[in-house]
């Protein structure tokens, strides 16, 4: 019996080989995971990590900030994104979210209970445990800013719980072992005294509409915002806007929003997002750092 055939039969979740990644990234670009695994629920992953506890493991939510690379993913690729979506709501304000929620169910779930301070995920296509690992926010919100502890699974397929002191939160980046994975967040947010969270999450994605490209493959702003500066002007300044590589272009509405078309490789990308770096930095003396993480062989 092979490896595969051997986890397969102990696990209750889908195990596959040679899966397409295109599907599970918002750029829609990649190559192909070796193995890809969708747990079916915690104790499912438990098992899962146990019995590959000596191979490479990557973990992927929505695939909202990264980029694929053509070459793929050696290894086995963990998709949280249809599983570990359950949540539990303790006394009045204290919520507990599992990595696979969507930010947008996490913002919707918490409006509903007239809480406040998720509201911004809205608009965010990432899941629970993307955001954390990308410290993910906007109009003024932020993940970490009302997280109590987070539960985090070993390569082993043990669980840890953490508080928010134990972790490097910095912009767009939340330090963590390479071997340990989020699983679960405890939040605890106020009571809406306004109750208006719905319409403060209207407004919000009125605004991302009006703003961004939505409804484009992309994956968001590709860099970082310098210190007291906005990328997306920087670009704007230096006429990139439009510019193209491949199928791959920068975003006439906001320029730090690179669009991929269908056939657009994630080569396209990577080296459209080299041009611009070189570029700002010729013109500018300013070094962009990206946001998005690239995985995969090169
Ligand atoms: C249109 C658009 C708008 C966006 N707007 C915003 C915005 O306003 N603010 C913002 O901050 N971001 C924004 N983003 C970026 C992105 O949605 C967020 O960073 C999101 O939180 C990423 O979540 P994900 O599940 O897609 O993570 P993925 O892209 O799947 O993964 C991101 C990183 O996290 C790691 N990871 C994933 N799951 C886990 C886990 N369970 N444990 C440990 N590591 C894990 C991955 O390995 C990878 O390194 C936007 C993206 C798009 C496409």
């Amino acid at each position: 019996m092979n490896k595969i055939d051997k986890i397969t039969q102990k696990v209750k979740g889908n195990l596959r080989e040679n899966v397409s990644l295109k599907d599970y990234n918002t750029w829609k670009v990649g190559g192909k995971a070796e193995y890809f695994f969708e747990p079916h629920d915690l104790e499912d992953l438990k098992i899962f990590l146990n019995l590959t506890s000596d191979e490479k493991v990557t973990f992927l939510g929505n695939g909202s900030n990264v980029l694929i690379r053509d070459n793929g993913i050696k290894g086995y690729v963990v998709c949280l994104k249809k599983s570990l979506n359950n949540f539990q709501i303790y006394g009045k304000n204290k919520f507990i979210f599992e990595a696979g929620l969507s930010c947008m169910k996490i913002a919707q779930i918490s409006a509903k209970h007239n809480l406040t301070g998720l509201e911004f995920l809205c608009g965010v296509p990432g899941t629970l445990g993307g955001a954390l690992k990308m410290n993910a926010g906007c109009y003024g919100g932020n993940i970490w800013n009302n997280i109590v502890d987070v539960t985090l699974i070993n390569k082993r397929g043990n669980l840890v719980k953490r508080t928010k002191d134990d972790f490097k939160i910095s912009y767009r980046n939340v330090e963590i072992d390479e071997n340990n994975f989020f699983v679960s967040a405890s939040f605890n947010l106020k009571e809406n005294k306004m109750n208006n969270s719905q319409n403060i999450i209207k407004d919000f994605l009125k605004d991302r509409r009006s703003n961004q490209p939505t409804g484009l493959p992309s994956c968001g702003s590709v860099f970082k915002n310098p210190k007291n500066l906005f990328a997306a002007k920087i670009l704007d300044s230096l006429g990139l806007k439009g510019y193209r590589i491949g199928g791959a272009y920068v975003s006439e509405k906001h320029a730090n929003f690179i669009i991929a078309e269908r056939s657009a490789k994630s080569e396209d990308i990577e080296k459209l997002i080299s041009f611009i770096q070189k570029k700002v930095y010729e013109d500018t003396k300013i070094s962009l750092e990206t946001e998005v993480k690239f995985i995969g062989t090169k």
